[in-house]
């Protein structure tokens, strides 16, 4: 399985924006990572529109 999820973690500056605007609460944020629970990723693209570094891409496709 495809993750639907990526983000590149060299652009992150760790805003926790994509956290917040998750409809289904599938991302973490620490130190060190964005973390995306795939089982609960619905692949609306929220998160890809609100990072302001535009660090996250998701696979609509989910496969
Ligand atoms: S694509 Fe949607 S459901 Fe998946 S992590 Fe981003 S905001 Fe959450
Ligand atoms: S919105 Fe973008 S920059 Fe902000 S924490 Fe998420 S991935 Fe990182």
């Amino acid at each position: 399985m495809v993750e639907k999820f990526k983000v590149d973690i060299s652009k992150c500056i760790y805003c926790a924006g994509c956290v917040s605007v998750c409809p289904t609460a599938a991302l973490t944020l620490n130190e060190t990572r964005v973390y995306c629970d795939e089982g609960k990723c619905v692949a609306c693209g929220v998160c890809e529109k609100a990072c302001p570094v535009n660090a996250i891409r998701i696979n609509k496709g989910g496969k």
